[in-house]
């Protein structure tokens, strides 16, 4: 295991109090020292951090999601929106943003069983299969794809459901919470696994869903550049446009440079790197510029500052939103606060808020008020559990025995993770 993972919470320039991790001021050689109990400790806090801020994020803007910004103030008062209130029904709701980031977590725990079993397939491939049977969840209509990739024959002969798998046996997963439209329709136009969308589309779409890619990659044989390529790639099932890819890839990148112990300004820097090397970059890399440029200038008033960044339904811009939330937030709420309140696309832009605070200050920044009602919070949780599980061992030659689970681990997650 790295020893990146203790190396710092850095902040974003300003820092919560009780956010993990050693001091800004903490030397190298100390983290080295820290124990492997603590280390793991950390990751599992950045990696539940991640995805249950996304979550807390997500549910906080659900209630906004639509409305323009006078309106958020005509109904919640002159500071806006400041906690979970009724959307779909319940105090809390997820929506898609988050749904989705769990069939891409799912889909690439999957693909490294699939890679330990030595089965046949891509990444590509089964976070595509992941993608259809959150596809099932929003439509009813039963998962195509069999064992071996192909269409499956419906009603099956067989074990036709044996197939879906841990997460999906959630009912609670199976709600409409505004799907996005350019995701169903890729979707249901998907004849062959893993095969990139053939739309036009940069909506926020992929970038929303891709933060566990950086939990994943963040880890084990680490490189930027596959990190942007692996986000790209499963943006890319769903959105045909190079910035809906490329705003992913940026984000996946900037996930697994905090989970290594960066702080966002650090990860930024990999990140724009990254971007020289993409021929279609540009309007990536002008977004987050006016986001860190917005950041410097205008941290103190995101209500004035976050217009000029965008409104977030198109990739580039929820991923700048998101960066200039990150960057200015004074603690975890205050980030996803900010994140939400403006006319444009709230649940997402607080997703991926929630995603970078999360990763880099800790689940135990993120408050009770936002954590208990939170619908799915165990099933979240015990998802980016078994990411850190599955971190260790991703990424490692499939014959490498140093890389393989114990039995126990082993058997547990084929049992929720089937291999295909
Ligand atoms: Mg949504």
């Amino acid at each position: 295991m790295p020893d990146a993972v203790g190396a710092v919470t850095k902040g974003p320039g300003r820092q919560p109090e009780g956010a993990h991790g050693t001091s800004a001021s903490a030397a190298p050689s100390s983290v080295a020292r820290a124990d492997k109990e603590t280390r793991k400790a950390l990751l599992r806090s950045r990696f539940v951090g991640c995805l249950v801020g996304g979550a807390a994020g997500d549910a906080l803007g659900a209630p906004v999601e639509f409305l323009r910004y006078p309106e958020i103030l005509a109904r919640f008062g002159a500071t806006g929106i400041t906690g979970y209130a009724l959307a779909y029904g319940r105090m809390g709701a997820i929506t898609d943003d988050t749904q989705m980031t769990l069939f891409t977590a799912e889909g690439l725990i999957r693909d490294g069983m699939r890679r330990a079993l030595g089965n046949r397939g891509t990444v590509e491939g089964l976070v595509a299969a992941a993608y259809d049977r959150w596809f099932s969840t929003q439509t009813g209509r039963p998962p195509r794809f069999g064992r071996d990739g192909g269409v499956l024959e419906w009603p099956p002969a067989g074990d036709g459901r044996s197939q879906d798998g841990w997460l999906m046996s959630h009912d609670d997963l199976h709600h409409r919470r505004g799907p996005g439209a350019t995701c169903l329709a890729a979707l249901e136009a998907m004849t062959v696994l893993g095969e990139p969308a053939t739309n036009d589309s940069k909506g926020c779409g992929g970038v929303m869903r891709i933060a566990p890619v950086g939990l994943v990659h963040g880890w084990v044989g680490y490189e930027p550049r596959k990190t942007m390529a692996l986000g790209k790639a499963l943006a890319a099932l769903t959105h045909g446009h190079p910035t809906g890819a490329i705003a992913a890839g940026a984000l996946a990148v900037l996930i697994a440079e905090i989970v290594r112990g960066r702080d966002v300004k650090e990860a930024l820097a990999c990140v724009h790197e990254c971007l020289a090397r993409e021929r279609h970059g540009a309007n990536t890399e002008d977004a987050l510029q006016r986001a860190e440029k917005w950041a410097q200038q205008c941290p103190d008033d995101p209500v004035a500052a976050i217009p000029h960044i965008g409104e977030g339904w198109i990739a580039e811009e929820a991923l700048a939103v998101g960066v200039y939330c990150a960057l200015t937030a004074r603690d975890f709420s205050d980030g996803v606060i900010r994140a939400v309140n403006h006319g444009g696309d709230s649940d997402s832009t607080g997703s991926i808020t929630g995603n970078i605070l999360g990763a880099l200050w800790g689940a135990e920044t993120i408050p009770a008020s936002l954590l208990e009602p939170l619908e799915l919070r165990d099933v979240i949780t015990e998802l980016a559990e078994d990411l850190v599980a599955f971190a260790k061992w991703y990424d490692g030659d499939p014959g490498d025995a140093s890389h393989q689970p114990d039995h126990a681990l082993r058997a547990r997650m084929e049992q929720k993770y089937p291999g295909y």
